[in-house]
């Protein structure tokens, strides 16, 4: 890992491994919502495979007017939650048991990523990146609403029909 010895280092840093994670949730997103067998919650996971686009772009954006360079660094927490995901998909039928732990999976990867948003909003902030940070306040606040997204599909349908499942 690469030398961090004062808050911008971090911010770099941090914006870098989130950088990695936003692409591995993007490749993983496709095989998700085809284990779906609620079509809201698949169609909830192709409409993120999209919003992805837009905070990955923020991101060479940001790089760009910062005139900064990304670090290579592997989000493992990310790769682990999607891991996660995958186990779920190969050990169990589709059901809605399972896409409720799917939901779940995808809430843990939001919860994710709405720490690492806060955090460089934060450091944005007082690295006097204005501009940066509004643009990061702007992924963070659709992060949430994605987030929320979830908790009304699981709320919905997907836990009563989870909860009525009996085991064969
Ligand atoms: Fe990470
Ligand atoms: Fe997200």
């Amino acid at each position: 890992m690469e030398k961090i010895i004062d808050l911008k280092d971090a911010f770099i840093h941090e914006l870098s491994d989130i950088y990695d994670a936003e692409n591995q949730i993007a490749k993983a997103l496709p095989e998700l919502a085809s284990a779906c067998c609620n079509k809201q919650l698949a169609q909830g996971f192709q409409n993120h495979l999209q919003e992805t686009e837009g905070p990955i772009q923020r991101i060479e954006d940001i790089c760009d007017s910062l005139d900064i360079e990304l670090h290579s660094v592997d989000c493992e927490a990310m790769e682990g939650l999607i891991k996660e995901s995958n186990q779920i998909i190969k050990q169990m039928d589709e059901c809605p048991l399972r896409d409720a732990l799917l939901i779940a999976g995808a809430q843990k990867v939001e919860h994710y990523e709405i720490a690492s948003y806060g955090c460089l909003v934060q450091w944005a902030k007082q690295l006097g990146y204005n501009e940066v940070a509004n643009i990061l306040q702007q992924t963070l606040d659709e992060e949430k609403s994605t987030d929320e997204k979830l908790n009304q599909l699981a709320t919905s349908a997907v836990n009563e029909q989870a909860g009525q499942q009996k085991a064969a």
